[in-house]
């Protein structure tokens, strides 16, 4: 299990495993926001518990979620179940603990342009934060 929390402690998440990877995007938001996205499914291995506001964007296909309080970005979660009703989810990484992420493996996503992985050397989390 990992979990994380924003700095007033307002908005916590849970994942059911470490995830294998980060996910870096440099898409008009995420370059922003800074985050490091881990995946699940809503309730099924991703939960998340405090009140949170949200900012949806142009395609509305997803809203980010933020803390009221200490402002930190939190997670994004699918504005609409998918087709199979499971509602797709990532929480921000930047929130647990550092040595509960630090030997998590990067994946760079080219969101801006081309929506593909980027094959990079690997690096990990540890090596973006420190
Ligand atoms: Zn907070």
């Amino acid at each position: 299990m990992l979990t994380g929390s924003c700095l007033c402690g307002a908005v916590t998440w849970r994942l059911a495993e470490t995830p294998d990877h980060a996910t870096a995007c440099n898409c008009t938001a995420c370059r922003r926001y800074g985050s490091l996205w881990g995946y699940g499914y809503e309730n099924e291995d991703l939960f998340v518990d405090g009140p949170s506001g949200n900012y949806v964007r142009g395609d509305k296909e997803l809203a980010f979620h933020f803390c009221n309080t200490c402002g930190c970005l939190t997670y994004w979660r699918g504005v609409e179940p998918g087709p199979d009703g499971r509602r797709r989810m990532a929480v921000n990484l930047r929130l647990a603990e550092p040595e509960a992420v630090a030997d998590v493996k990067i994946k760079h996503f080219d969101g801006l342009d081309t929506w593909r992985t980027v094959e990079r050397e690997a690096t990990c989390v540890a090596d973006m934060w420190y």
